[in-house]
């Protein structure tokens, strides 16, 4: 197996066209037309084995992921995606690895026809990085720093999912006494391994949301971001946090509520919109088939607080995933 013999098996297996690729994969650089009048939108994010997804995650699953945090940024920005370019870092030239992963890939790529155009393919310790790019009518992409006083605060689908699939994995003897248990145990590890992207929520809020973002390191972080750039604050409702039936069934209140809080990798998207138009998102989203909930407001004191039903603070046990944390 040779690098190019890699290359041919990514291209086969993830071949599919577009109008808008004039030429993909095979020269040095792939060329792309843009749709008059609109604006290019462009992101990147790299997972790194051990780091973003546990050593022996199946290569379908990376390969999935490895789009879906990518196009998670486009659908938080409210774009509609169209291309993606992947560099690929392997250990060693295993053509069934690159087989499955590149499957993985094309499954996601296809749900929202996106062609994989170019990419690079190189030997070192495994780790996936991913470009992304989609396309946003002038000026109406969602920016995080459009929150104001008195909005309130969304989030798509449930939370916390991710993050108590990982505990699942690292404690696997948790639940599994109980086999009625299976059906939940496997829910979770599918919202940890195949995560989807939010692309249709991103564009049903594109005239809707003062600000958005998609929640990859954890609801406070992330709602912390929407906070810093709009120059505000926000208060979260702690029983509003929107739980699946699969978290409920395995793990208890306490530690359900700092998944919901802190953990990381839900790729939901956390939005602001002016409370008099909440009661209508609430309806919209509901046919969406994963809703929207409401789950606080903004505030003009900096920082984000949460509070439980009887208003007393609430104090979460950790702040979300950060890179070089000391
Ligand atoms: P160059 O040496 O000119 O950078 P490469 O040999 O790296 O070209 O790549 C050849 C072609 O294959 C290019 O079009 C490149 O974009 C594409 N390519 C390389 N690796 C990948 C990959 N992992 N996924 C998709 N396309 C790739
Ligand atoms: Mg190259």
């Amino acid at each position: 197996m040779s690098e190019f013999n890699l290359i041919e098996i990514i291209r086969a297996r993830t071949a599919q066209s577009r109008g808008d690729v004039v030429l993909g994969i095979g020269d040095d650089a792939a060329l792309l037309k843009p749709p008059a009048g609109q604006q290019l939108v462009a992101c990147t994010d790299t997972l790194v084995a051990g780091v973003h997804f546990p050593q022996g995650t199946a290569p379908q699953d990376i390969g999935w992921k490895s789009l879906a945090v990518n196009l998670s940024d486009l659908a938080a920005m409210g774009a509609t995606p169209a291309w993606a370019m992947l560099a690929l870092t392997l250990p060693k030239a295993d053509r069934r690895f690159v087989e499955t992963f590149a499957d993985g890939f094309a499954q996601l790529a296809r749900a929202h026809a996106v062609n994989l155009v170019g990419g690079d393919t190189t030997q070192g310790p495994l780790s996936v990085t991913v470009s992304a790019f989609g396309f946003s009518p002038e000026s109406r992409a969602l920016l995080r720093s459009g929150a104001r006083v008195g909005d309130a605060v969304f989030v798509t689908g449930t939370l916390g999912d991710a993050a108590a699939a990982l505990r699942l994995k690292q404690d696997s003897g948790l639940g599994t006494r109980d086999p009625s248990n299976e059906q939940a145990r496997s829910e979770l590890l599918l919202r940890l391994n195949r995560p989807e992207p939010r692309i249709a929520a991103g564009l049903a809020l594109r005239d809707v949301a003062s600000a958005c973002i998609d929640v990859s390191d954890g609801l406070l972080a992330d709602l912390g971001h929407i906070c810093e750039a709009s120059g505000m604050g926000a208060v979260v409702e702690a029983d509003a946090l929107p739980l699946s039936s699969a978290m409920l069934a395995l793990f208890d209140a306490d530690e359900r509520r700092a998944f919901a809080l802190s953990g990381g990798d839900d790729y939901e998207l956390c939005f602001t919109a002016s409370v008099d138009r909440a009661d209508r998102i609430a309806a919209d989203f509901a046919r969406l088939g994963f809703g929207a909930a409401r789950i606080g407001r903004i505030v003009a004191e900096a920082g984000v607080r949460v509070r439980d039903a009887n208003g007393n603070a609430v104090e979460p046990p950790r702040r979300g995933w950060q890179h070089f944390a000391p």
